[in-house]
């Protein structure tokens, strides 16, 4: 085993941090500071990443990137920062030894932070706390900074204070890094390499972003995906400056890029093993595959859309391993698709790529989550629709996913958060206090209350100061049915539902009272009802419209007048009886039912 002078002078470390508390905005401070990038190209790099996820502070992947610092060789590895990519923010934690824990210091410790920083640990890393943003004027240094060491156990005069606006202290905290994190292990055992991110090249198919482990990789070797088994030639190796720099190899300890010439995305997944293919070795620890946890119908607002949408979500698709689709048809939206996200994020930026790349107006069907079914002939299903949901005499068992939830709030909202929680059918678990003022909640919550407007009260509630973090627990039991909707005594499938069955009723009866409102008046009297089985648990009628067809009819010929409306009206029994008065479904009565 060699290892020479210069692998002890590279450092692998990465960013931690809540949302929008400086990670970008301090990785363009490290990238200008080393001269990685000139101060006129970094303008231009921010003009060109004005979308989404700018805009929401949740980063376009920044590409890792390396840089030079005195004669260090210094490795930056972005992670994202949301909860619905916490396995790949664990997967990049895997990369590196170090991670720099950020904190706003305007805004103290939250969610996010203690969330991103128990991965870290659970990794092993090296912690080094930074306090950003000191150049605020309502910056807390002294109370962030007992926050952080509470949280850390570290000491006070270890928290570096920096500004990533005004760069001032970033040269230290660079020179902290060299001090504090060690030296990536390095050996010449035979290859693994741990594919912490990859993206599809239009022209060069999959290049996977990787930490070399063991071993070297370079040009031309035969080298293997330990848990897809999908072998490939390594057309390029690299590293990111940001750009894509062609380099000989990559040996241990570095990080850089493959160019793979995989051409699907899932054949190169996060947390994958690469190694030689005629090698046997152990593949590396934490591989899973990520499974979509939400589900929703994407439909095109206008027909003639759905080319471009399937155009669309085939592209998104071929970067994106975690997103699934398959085809949908709605009576009431037409052609579309049924699609399955990691989380309500996911789904939130597929939808608005496909909105700015695309141009696609997208109707997007209230997101739902996979059951559990367990049939009484004892075999298990997985459902991702109210369609799939089995007859209630052919279930014996429903489960559905259960998500371990962490609040962090100022005391003072603690009794409007602990209500909004209950209603939400979650159970309280305990309290902690992180220090006199911020209070963090434990909560176990099933995953269909935090699916449509939980996030938004969470923020009312606590005039926006509350965090939240989750993650999948386990399936729990759970009692629910089929809520069907039918007009006309059709059932409507794209209105149907899977809702607890204490709340059928009560959601049964607003759908039906917001058709009422929505639908437009036939030439006869329309039902609308709300069924669990064959049981109608709600309804209403919506009166017909009433062709004057005595209006011509001048005088006071009565007999001939009721004669005219009783013929009316059986011509309206007879259309009823024999099914003819089937109803279209028009969009905005769709989507007056989806916003309740
Ligand atoms: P990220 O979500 O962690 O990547 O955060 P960003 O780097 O996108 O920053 C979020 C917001 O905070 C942006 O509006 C930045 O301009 C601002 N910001 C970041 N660092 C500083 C800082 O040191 N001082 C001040 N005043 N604002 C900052
Ligand atoms: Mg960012």
């Amino acid at each position: 085993m060699l290892v020479s002078v210069m692998d002890q002078k590279i450092r692998n470390f990465c960013i931690i941090a809540h949302i929008d508390h400086g990670k970008s905005t301090l990785a363009d401070r490290f990238l200008e500071l080393t001269n990685t990038i000139s101060k006129r190209e970094m303008k231009e790099q921010l003009l060109d990443q004005m979308d989404i996820e700018r805009e929401r502070g949740i980063t376009i992947k920044l590409q890792p990137a390396r840089m030079k610092w005195h004669d260090y060789e210094l490795n930056l590895i972005d992670t994202p920062g949301h909860v619905d990519f916490s396995y790949e923010v664990s997967r990049s934690l895997a990369a590196v030894e170090g991670a720099i824990l950020l904190v706003d210091a305007s805004q103290g410790v939250q969610a996010q932070t203690v969330a991103n920083l128990y991965l870290a640990l659970e990794q092993g890393l090296e912690i080094i706390p930074v306090l950003n943003k000191i150049d605020l004027p309502n910056a807390d240094v002294p109370r962030t900074t007992d926050e952080i060491c509470k949280l850390t156990g570290c000491k006070p005069e270890d928290v570096l204070k920096v500004s990533g606006k005004t760069g001032q202290g970033v040269d230290l905290l660079l020179q902290a890094i060299v001090d504090r994190v060690s030296a990536p292990k390095t050996n010449t055992n035979p290859l693994r390499a741990l594919v912490f991110d990859s993206n599809y090249d239009e022209y060069r198919g999959i290049v996977a972003q990787i930490r070399v482990m063991d071993g070297e990789i370079k040009q031309g070797d035969k080298i293997k995906l330990t848990s897809t088994k999908k072998e490939t030639e390594v057309l390029e190796v690299g590293y990111y400056t940001p750009k894509m720099k062609k380099s000989a190899s990559l040996k241990s300890g570095e990080i850089g890029y493959v160019v793979t010439g995989l051409k699907s995305i899932e054949d190169c997944r996060v947390g994958d093993t690469v190694t030689l293919f005629d090698t046997n070795v152990e593949m590396l620890k934490g591989y899973k595959e990520v499974k979509p946890m939400v589900f929703a119908g994407l439909f095109c607002k206008e027909g003639n859309e759905y080319p471009r949408l399937r155009e669309g979500i085939e592209k998104l698709k071929l970067n994106d391993a975690a997103l699934m689709y398959e085809p949908e048809n709605s009576q009431a939206l037409g052609f579309g698709f049924r699609c399955g996200f990691l989380g309500l994020l996911h789904l939130e930026v597929i939808q608005e790529r496909l909105k700015r790349e695309f141009g696609l107006d997208l109707v997007v069907t209230v997101p739902s989550v996979a059951y559990k079914i367990t049939k009484t002939d004892g075999t298990v299903i997985t459902i991702h629709s109210p369609q799939e949901l089995p007859s209630p005499d052919k279930i014996n068992k429903v489960e559905e996913p259960i998500m371990n939830v962490d609040i962090f709030s100022p005391k003072e909202y603690l009794g409007g958060i602990m209500q909004l929680v209950a209603q939400k059918r979650g159970i309280y678990l305990n309290t902690e206090y992180l220090d006199d003022k911020i209070v963090v909640l434990h909560y176990h919550i099933p995953l269909t209350a935090l699916l449509v407007d939980f996030y938004d009260k969470l923020k009312s509630i606590s005039a926006g100061y509350a965090s939240l973090n989750y993650e999948f627990l386990n399936y729990q039991t759970t009692e629910v049915v089929k809520l069907d909707i039918l007009v006309a005594e059709e059932i409507v499938e794209s209105l149907a539902s899977i809702v607890y069955k204490d709340e059928a009723f009560t959601i049964g009866k607003k759908i039906v009272n917001s058709l009422k409102e929505t639908l437009p008046r036939q030439q006869f009297v329309l039902k609308i009802q709300a069924s669990v089985g064959s049981k109608v648990i709600a309804a209403d009628r919506l009166s017909a419209l009433r062709k004057d067809v005595t209006a011509k009819l001048y005088g006071g010929d009565y007999t001939r007048k009721r004669k005219l409306l009783e013929k009316q009206k059986k011509g309206k029994k007879k259309m009823l009886a024999h099914g003819t008065g089937k109803v279209d479904i028009p969009t905005e009565a769709f989507l007056a039912v989806l916003k309740k």
